[in-house]
């Protein structure tokens, strides 16, 4: 199973839709149980896959480099890439994947996250490619909010040339009151996002007819997948069912956004076996009896939980998703047709973008 083991939770940024503020009341700053513990855990599951989170987990790079000493399992990291290139080599080559929280273009990842910080991010990345020769997955992480315009951000980290697969999340129903950070969500969601994702759909073909070679954008990835095959597909992140989070002090949740809900709580590393983790806490309505359920897979946990916009503001972000489906089904001929030249293949249709701690549905 994966689990995002929180190494701590401080940061060293302030992004707007974040914070970064640790909050002594949800966890403690840093790890504050037995590495032993965890140990014990994790060697009562036979394919454990380590997600290394925060925070930023960089920041206490010594208590990440024990774990990888002591305990093994398959490492990934998400990271929002400022101290990447003090990870020492013999760690990073140790990553199958590192997701890097990036958000498009120069100015608007500096609006969300700080002045310079693209730059920065950029940097390192090029250099643990270049330099480290770094040749695991490296995943473009992005957080879309009213600043963002899907297609300019995605069209300009793939220009960069860097990155294997682009994912993003958009920034709703996180928190309350609805608005809190939009100004108008409504309006960005029906005249921004949406048509974004139709230019960036058509673009994404082209792109690929042009180059000859497929191009890892998940989302569209894996709806292509789904579409073709039939496949129902449960909550795609993989919450509650194969995706774990380990809190800094052992208490264990179905996902790292869930700390702090009493509901989410799911015993401690010490008291409790993996496999009893599994099935404990699922979808309700309205995703339950949804239509395309059997291709979105409930989208997220948390916010089918919480409710925080109400069920209007829930079914506002359901219609990105429909959205999103339409879009791939729209163009399935010509995704054939790619398939059928194996420039779209079939290794990139199978992406495991669960196994890679990915949500799939933005
Ligand atoms: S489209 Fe909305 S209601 Fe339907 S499964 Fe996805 S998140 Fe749930
Ligand atoms: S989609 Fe929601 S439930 Fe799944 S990992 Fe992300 S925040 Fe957690």
């Amino acid at each position: 199973m994966l689990y995002f083991l929180f190494i701590s939770q401080a940061c060293n940024l302030r992004c707007s839709y974040c914070g970064g503020t640790p909050e002594d009341r949800i966890m403690p700053l840093r790890i504050s149980y037995d590495i032993d513990s965890l140990k014990k855990f994790l060697s009562r599951d036979a394919n454990p896959t380590l997600i290394f989170y925060g925070g930023e987990p960089l920041i206490f790079m010594r208590d990440l480099m024990r774990i990888m000493d002591e305990i093994p399992a398959r490492y990934l990291l998400q990271t929002n890439g400022l101290l990447l290139r003090k990870l020492p080599s013999q760690y990073l080559h140790q990553f199958d994947g590192i997701l890097v929280s990036i958000d498009g273009r120069n100015d608007v990842t500096d609006w969300y996250r700080g002045k310079g910080v693209n730059q920065r991010i950029l940097e390192n990345v090029r250099y643990i490619r270049d330099k480290e020769n770094y040749r695991g997955d490296l995943i473009a992480r992005l957080t879309v909010s009213e600043k963002s315009n899907i297609f300019e951000e995605v069209k300009f980290l793939v220009s960069v040339e860097l990155f294997d697969h682009y994912h993003w999340q958009i920034d709703a129903l996180w928190d309350y009151p609805r608005d809190l950070r939009w100004n108008n969500f409504d309006y960005w969601l029906e005249e921004v996002y949406n048509p974004g994702i139709t230019r960036l759909v058509k673009w994404w073909i082209s792109w690929m007819l042009k180059t000859g070679e497929s191009l890892g954008i998940v989302p569209f990835l894996v709806l292509t997948r789904i579409l073709l095959t039939g496949k129902p597909v449960g909550l795609q992140c993989g919450a509650g069912e194969v995706a774990f989070s380990i809190a800094t002090d052992g208490t264990l949740l179905p996902c790292p956004v869930s700390a702090g809900y009493e509901w989410a709580r799911l015993g401690n590393i010490q008291d409790q076996e993996p496999s009893a983790l599994v099935g404990k806490i699922g979808l309700e309505e309205p995703c339950v009896n949804c239509d395309v359920r059997w291709i979105c897979g409930g989208r997220c946990l948390v916010a089918n939980k919480t409710q925080y916009w109400g069920k209007e503001g829930f079914f506002k972000v359901c219609e990105s998703i429909r959205h999103l489906i339409a879009e791939i089904e729209n163009h399935l001929d010509e995704l054939c047709h790619l398939i059928s030249r194996g420039i779209l293949t079939e290794k990139a249709l199978d992406y495991p973008a669960t196994e890679m701690g990915l949500e799939v549905i933005p």
